[in-house]
């Protein structure tokens, strides 16, 4: 049995042996194309058809709102381009500590396409300041699009997503909201937010990777990003990842039904951590917003730098222990997270620790016995 404790799990969560199993008929016996017009492939279409309309009913959305993609990267991409050459958005809100998926598309729109980017303040604890969000939409009469997260990745918060749709509704500013981090965690009924897109991924609840969604809210109408064949009903080209689908869809159903009972389990293995934490390291500190409105799978913890900490992410490896220093992108060198550069922080080694329904206060103990000899 593997000693590697993972805490890791908003990088990517392991599949769970139930969307394994409904995903392998898929990969075998119904492996027709689901363009094709004989019995394997119009199988194929009703596994993608049938899979859309339970996501769509899981998530409060018409199925003809839902998209397979690739996963929350192309869904961002997706909505971004679309908001800009189709919507008619000249000017873009976002925040400093987006996921680069937004973040690098926005700077990519604002460098070649002339959009004006702006960033909306951010308060101390890393919360978006809805009354400068607010003050921006009243300043300008241009079309905009406001793109933020629901919940951050490196931080945990989670930002009020109805109240910032009902402020693009009042300023008639198109909305994306990367809900990545929240799709599977937390219930969506988006028949009752003011939001034109949202974003999922499969990987991070259990489900397998390269497959996402994106929902589009049908006024809000945009040109497939992906161009080719007539997929996906001529908004995303490719033959369809129909194993992604049927697994995406698995996922979620399992995530939803079960949501209550591993929210209290992920819960009671994170604040096990946060006391074990307090007691054993003078000095330690928690970022973001670690009381209401932060997501219960995540803990960014910052260890007081010394020369020990500077080694922390390098020396919890070596001991079989699995975190980031903020991102997945940036796990393994503990520098350069722009969202915990963004926050103007005193000096800290940052550690990332992520949960799932898996991990349990055993793993927690045998971390902090770990901790004992490497912080
Ligand atoms: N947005 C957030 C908040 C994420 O955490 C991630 C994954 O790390 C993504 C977007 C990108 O999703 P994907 O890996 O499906 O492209």
């Amino acid at each position: 049995m593997s000693r590697r404790i993972y805490f890791d799990n908003a990088a990517t969560t392991p599949i769970d042996p139930l969307v394994f199993e409904a995903m392998k008929p898929f990969f075998t016996d119904h492996f027709g194309n689901p363009s094709s017009i004989y019995s394997y492939g119009r199988e194929s279409r009703l596994a993608i058809e049938n899979a859309r309309k339970k996501v769509a009913s899981l998530l409060g959305a018409h199925p003809a709102e839902i998209f397979f993609t690739s996963g929350g990267t192309e869904s961002s991409n997706t909505a971004i381009h679309g908001a800009v050459h189709q919507l008619g958005c000249k000017r873009i809100i976002s925040s400093k500590i987006e996921h680069h998926a937004t973040l690098h598309t926005c700077e990519y729109f604002q460098k070649h396409a002339g959009i004006e980017l702006e960033w909306v303040h951010l308060l101390p604890d890393g919360h978006i300041d809805l009354a400068d969000l607010e003050k921006r939409l009243s300043s300008s009469p241009k079309k905009t699009l406001v793109t933020l997260m629901h919940a951050n990745n490196e931080l945990g918060n989670i930002t009020d997503i109805k109240a910032v749709g009902e402020l693009c509704k009042k300023y008639n500013a198109v909305y994306h909201a990367d809900t990545v981090q929240t799709v599977g965690h937390y219930p969506i009924d988006l028949s009752q937010l003011e939001v034109d897109f949202i974003t999922a991924s499969s990987h991070k609840f259990h489900g397998p990777k390269g497959i996402g969604i994106l929902y589009m809210r049908s006024s809000a109408k945009i040109d497939p990003y992906i161009h080719g064949g007539g997929q996906e009903r001529n908004m995303r080209a490719g033959t369809e990842n129909i194993y992604g689908i049927v697994g995406f869809t698995k996922a979620l159903e399992l995530a939803l039904e079960n949501l209550a009972s591993e929210k209290n389990h992920i819960e009671g293995v994170k604040n096990y951590l946060k006391e074990r934490l307090l007691k054993q390291f003078a000095g330690i500190v928690f970022n973001g917003d670690t009381q209401d409105n932060s997501l219960y799978t995540v803990l960014s913890v910052g260890f007081p730098l010394n020369d020990k900490t500077e080694m922390l992410l390098f020396n919890l490896d070596v001991n079989h222990v699995c975190v980031s220093g903020g991102s997945a992108c940036s796990s393994g060198a503990n520098q350069g997270s722009h969202v915990i550069q963004a926050l103007n922080l005193p000096p800290q080694s940052t550690v990332r620790f992520s949960f799932s329904k898996y991990n349990t206060k055993e793993e927690v103990d045998r971390l902090m016995d770990v901790l004992g000899s490497v912080a």
